[in-house]
């Protein structure tokens, strides 16, 4: 199939794009490279340095490659930044996410993806968190997620848009040493955690210990990238059976004491951890309940052991100490 991939210079976006390779999709990147990487761009991809709100430069990728098929990732993704910046989210990812839409409809592409978000369900009712859970987004950034999910809804209602909105919980691990997660800032924990063992931070702050959960620390679902990316291919293969809605996590969650701890082991540094007041938004557990893929799509995740997970992560900060902007000064390990 030929693909568009926004985002595909991304943490999860590059990882998939090389799924979709291996598995001998053509694909386009289209990515404004704001907070993507050009070597994480698959070289076997196209790569269109263009952003969302150039609707121009959007139709014209459609016009020259002629996708079959859209896999939207590129967006504001930081929970705790649309908070403080809420028009950065609600204004960009949903005018971004609508001139993709529009112009998808336009040219004919009847097969989309959306990368959406267990923050859907803000402080939720149900553990585990099935798809039927009641839909109250925890910050700007999910109310945006949702609202394209929505469109999407309406798109395939009025055009015949088939689509899949996957909501993932934690997106953690590395796909290979080469591939693996850069943001700047970086605010996520995994790499948060290996970087105080790379010696790049003094110490983790534990964001609240007072947490209705075993040790007092929340509980998060953390889902490898090559099992997310497994979905999405599953999800793509799927469309034409009718669109769909699935939550993405392993079903079973770790706690922020439980992961450090894994930390300490994997890379023998002794990881100083402090404790700090509780992050805002912050519910002690979110977990998935992934049955529904599982059963429609026979997606199964393969990562479920933590000190595996960890040790991916690893492999990828342990030999790029400063992401992708060092590959040349990487030691050989
Ligand atoms: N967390 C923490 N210290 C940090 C970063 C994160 O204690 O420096 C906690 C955070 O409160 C949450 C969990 O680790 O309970 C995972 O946070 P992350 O930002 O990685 O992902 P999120 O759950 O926000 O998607």
């Amino acid at each position: 199939m030929r693909v568009l991939v926004t985002g595909g210079a991304g943490y999860i976006g590059s990882a998939v794009v090389q799924q979709l390779v291996a598995g001998g999709d053509e694909v386009v990147v289209f990515d404004d490279l704001s907070q993507g990487h050009r070597a994480a761009v698959h070289p076997q991809a196209t790569l269109v340095v263009a952003g969302l709100d150039d609707r121009a430069a959007i139709d014209r990728a459609m016009a020259e490659h002629r996708p079959e098929g859209i896999l939207h990732f590129a967006s504001h993704t930081l929970v705790g930044e649309s908070m403080e910046h809420p028009f950065r989210h609600l204004g960009n990812n949903v005018r971004n996410g609508l001139n993709l839409l529009e112009s998808a409809v336009e040219h004919g592409v009847r097969r989309f993806i959306l990368s959406s978000t267990a923050n859907l369900f803000g402080l939720p009712d149900r553990d585990p968190i099935d798809e039927d859970t009641s839909i109250s987004p925890g910050s700007p950034y999910g109310e945006s997620k949702f609202i394209l999910e929505r469109m999407l809804h309406w798109m395939d209602d009025r055009f015949g848009m088939r689509y899949a909105a996957l909501r993932y919980f934690n997106a953690c691990g590395a796909l290979s040493p080469e591939l693996g997660e850069d943001h700047d800032p970086e605010t996520h924990l995994i790499p948060i955690i290996l970087q105080v063992a790379l010696g790049q931070r003094e110490r983790v702050t534990i964001f609240g210990e007072d947490y209705e959960t075993p040790d007092g620390t929340c509980i998060r679902d953390y889902i490898h990238v090559e099992d997310l990316a497994d979905a999405h291919i599953r999800a793509l293969r799927a469309l034409d059976q009718g669109s769909r809605t699935y939550n993405l996590g392993i079903g079973h969650g770790f706690s922020v004491r439980q992961v450090i701890e894994a930390a300490r082991d994997v890379t023998g540094h002794p990881i100083p951890a402090v404790a700090g007041p509780r992050r805002p938004g912050d519910p002690a557990r979110l977990i998935a309940a992934s049955d529904r893929i599982q059963r429609e799509l026979g997606w199964e995740p393969k990562w479920t052991d933590l000190h595996a997970i960890i040790e991916s992560a690893w492999a990828w900060h342990r030999t790029h100490p400063r992401g992708y902007d060092d590959r040349a000064s990487a030691p050989a390990s």
